[in-house]
C-alpha cells in the first residue's frame, strides 16, 4: 500500500508543533489516494513522543533512537532515513522545512537521485499525481510543480502556513524501533555545538521573546530591551508601527503580515494589541505585557499584565534578572 511519511522535528521542549501540521496533511493527502501516514522520529530519547504523533495522524511511528542523535547529525541521519526510504518505497516524504529538515532534504535528494521540492505550502491530488505549490522570492510567487524522478518524493513544507488539524487522543499507532545506520565513509565529523545568539534567531525558533511597540517612546529606548535581552537570552520583535517608525527592520516583525511566533514566553512592551499583532503571537506559551493604558486591547490575552510606564519597569526587571542569574 501507498504510504506518505513525515520527518517529525524534536527539540527539548518534545515535538515542534510543524509536526503536527505536516501529519494533518499527510493524513489529507492520505484519504485521497488511499494511503497510509508513517511518522520517523529521531532522536536520544525520544520514546515519549510517541503517543502524541499518532494523536495526530500517524499509523506507524518509526523510531530511530540512539545516543548519538542527541544532536543533529546529517550523515547517520540521511543514511538511516535513506535506508529505511529503499526499504519501504514511501511515496512521498514531507520535511519540515527548518534548518535541520531542509538539511536533511536536500542530503537525501542528492545522495540517493530522489525528486525534491522544497518549500511547499500547497499540496493538490490529480489522480495518483500530488501537485506541489511552492513559493518563490519572499512569497511573492507560487510555483505549481509536479515530481516526475521516481519515488519517494521529497517535499520540504513552510511552517505555520498549513495549520493544526484537531488531535484525536484516541488513536494509536504500530511503532517500529529501526536502529541507527552509519554511513560506510564518513565525510562529515561533528565536533561539537556552540550555541547562537538569540538575538541573530529566526523568530519562529525562540524560546523567549520581548516585542516592543511604539509605546518605547524612541528608538534609543530599544538599548533597554537590548539590556534584558542579552541577561535573559531573548530575542526580540516588534510591532509594525516601529517598522514603519524604522527603529527595526521587517525580520523583526510579528503580526498579518510578519512572522508567526510560539515562545514560550512573549514579553510585550508598549504593544497596543491590535488583532493584527495579536494573530502572530497569540498561542505563546506565557504572555506579559507592560502598558501604561489599562484598558489597551493586549491585557485582554495575557496572563500577566502590569499597568506602568516600560522605561521604568524594564532597567528594574533587568537588574532583578541579572541578580538572579548570577545568584545574589
Ligand atoms: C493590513 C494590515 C496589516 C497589519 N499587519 C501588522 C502586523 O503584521 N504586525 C503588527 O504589529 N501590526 C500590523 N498592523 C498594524 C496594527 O493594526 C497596529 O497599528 C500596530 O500593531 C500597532 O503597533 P503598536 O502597538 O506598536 O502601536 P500603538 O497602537 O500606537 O500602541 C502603543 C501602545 O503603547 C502604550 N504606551 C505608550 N507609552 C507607553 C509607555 N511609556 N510604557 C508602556 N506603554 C506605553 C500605549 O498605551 C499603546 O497601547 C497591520 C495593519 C494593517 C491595516
Amino acid at each position: 500500500m501507498t504510504e506518505i511519511w513525515v520527518l517529525a522535528e524534536c527539540s527539548a521542549g518534545g515535538v515542534e508543533p510543524v509536526s503536527f501540521e505536516l501529519l494533518g496533511e499527510a493524513r489529507r493527502l492520505a484519504r485521497k489516494l488511499d494511503a497510509r501516514v508513517a511518522v520517523l522520529v529521531l532522536g536520544d530519547h525520544v520514546e515519549n513522543e510517541i503517543g502524541i504523533l499518532a494523536h495526530y495522524g500517524a499509523e506507524t511511528v518509526y523510531v530511530i533512537q540512539d545516543s548519538r542523535l542527541r544532536h543533529y547529525d546529517p550523515e547517520l541521519i540521511c543514511t538511516s532515513i535513506g535506508e529505511l526510504c529503499t526499504l519501504h518505497k514511501p511515496s512521498l516524504v514531507l520535511f519540515p522545512a527548518t534548518s535541520t529538515g531542509s538539511d536533511a532534504a536536500v542530503r537525501l535528494s542528492v545522495s540517493y537521485d530522489w525528486p525534491l521540492v522544497p518549500r511547499c505550502v500547497q499540496f493538490r491530488v490529480h489522480g495518483r499525481d500530488i501537485e506541489m505549490v511552492r513559493t518563490f522570492a519572499h512569497h511573492k510567487i507560487h510555483g505549481v510543480m509536479t515530481a516526475a524522478g521516481g519515488e519517494p518524493r521529497l517535499a520540504t513544507v513552510e511552517p505555520d502556513i498549513l495549520g493544526l488539524q484537531q488531535a484525536d487522543h484516541g488513536c494509536r499507532a504500530e511503532v517500529v524501533f529501526v536502529p541507527v545506520i552509519t554511513p560506510k565513509q564518513r565525510q562529515i565529523d561533528v565536533c561539537g555545538f556552540i550555541p547562537g545568539n538569540p538575538r541573530e534567531l529566526d523568530l519562529r525558533e525562540a524560546e523567549i521573546i520581548i516585542a516592543v511597540g511604539r509605546g518605547m517612546g524612541s528608538q534609543e529606548n530599544l538599548r533597554l530591551v537590548e539590556d534584558l535581552a542579552d541577561v535573559i537570552g531573548a530575542s526580540i520583535g516588534c510591532t509594525r508601527a516601529v517598522v514603519d517608525l524604522d527603529w527595526l527592520t521587517h525580520s523583526a516583525q510579528i503580526g498579518q503580515t510578519g512572522t508567526t511566533v510560539r515562545p514560550r514566553l512573549y514579553l510585550a512592551c508598549g504593544i497596543s494589541g491590535a488583532t493584527q499583532h495579536t494573530i502572530g503571537m497569540k498561542d505563546a506559551d506565557t504572555i506579559l505585557a507592560i502598558n501604561t493604558d489599562r484598558g489597551a486591547p493586549i491585557f485582554n490575552i495575557v496572563d500577566l499584565g502590569l499597568v506602568a510606564d516600560v522605561n521604568q519597569i524594564l532597567p528594574l526587571l533587568t537588574k532583578h534578572c541579572r541578580q538572579e542569574c548570577e545568584g545574589t
